[in-house]
């Protein structure tokens, strides 16, 4: 059994009072943080969690700002953590992972710098690699998007896919899988580095996933915009996700 909270449901930019990308899970004894996008300010509702646990490991789908600006508010939260920090790094892009969060966590932009947010940090490249974190396996798939970006799955729990053009192909034979966790960022195909919420609804099989909860929502969606997407969502049992949402896995 285990938990998921997504922190983070917007992508670009926090929109509505929603934050971007970040979901923490709870899983096989372990802490695991997808992307680090503003969400990370909402682990201020979950410090009982953090309290119980001695590591933190984040996974980044890809390198895009609204996915790593929240590593430099781990300072709050996760300082007494060891925290590792794996993203797609080498061979799958010219540098690593330690590399671009020290590009972007160097002074004088933060004054921690990019190994002072917790007691013991760690950079890790996954290379497009499947890995372990503890007993959990994490088995990763490149997307589609402006530049490259990773699903990733933990075990049988939970696939999270986001900042990638939907493809269909890649659901063909999928393992059963309790939740996805899949980008829904436009009503039509306007932008080919990201997913409609029609490709979802008609290119997702039925079966393969428990549920479906939809993040990375688009910050420019006006209400009405926000009210068709969950409609369509829903007439396939699809869940728009909000921050703060929790799931059992
Ligand atoms: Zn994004
Ligand atoms: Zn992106």
């Amino acid at each position: 059994m285990g938990n998921v909270w997504v922190l983070g449901s917007m992508g670009w930019m926090p929109g509505a009072g929603r934050q971007s990308a970040c979901v923490l899970v709870e899983l096989e004894g372990e802490l695991i943080m997808l992307d680090a996008g503003t969400g990370v300010a909402n682990l201020a509702q979950l410090e009982d969690v953090l309290r119980s646990h001695n590591r933190l490991t984040v996974l980044l789908s890809h390198y895009h700002l609204d996915h790593m600006v929240g590593l430099m508010y781990l300072s709050r939260f996760a300082r007494d953590l060891q925290v590792e920090v794996r993203g797609p790094g080498r061979p799958v892009y010219p540098r690593s992972t330690r590399a671009y969060a020290s590009d972007l966590l160097q002074r004088p932009f933060y004054a921690a710098g990019p190994m002072g947010f917790s007691r013991d940090v760690r950079y890790e490249d996954y290379g497009g690699e499947g890995f372990l974190v503890g007993r959990v396996p994490v088995r990763v798939r490149r997307q589609r998007h402006s530049s490259p970006s990773f699903e990733l799955r933990l075990g049988d729990a939970l696939t999270y896919a986001t900042d990638t053009r939907f493809d269909a192909d890649a659901w063909i034979g999928y393992p059963k899988t309790e939740v996805l966790l899949h980008e829904c960022w436009q009503l039509d195909e306007a932008d080919m580095r990201h997913t409609s919420i029609g490709a979802l609804t008609t290119g997702l099989p039925h079966n393969t996933f428990g549920r479906v909860v939809l993040v990375h929502q688009n910050p420019a969606w006006t209400e009405d915009d926000r009210t068709k997407v969950g409609a369509i969502a829903s007439s396939r049992g699809f869940m728009l996700a909000s921050d703060g949402m929790h799931l059992l896995v």
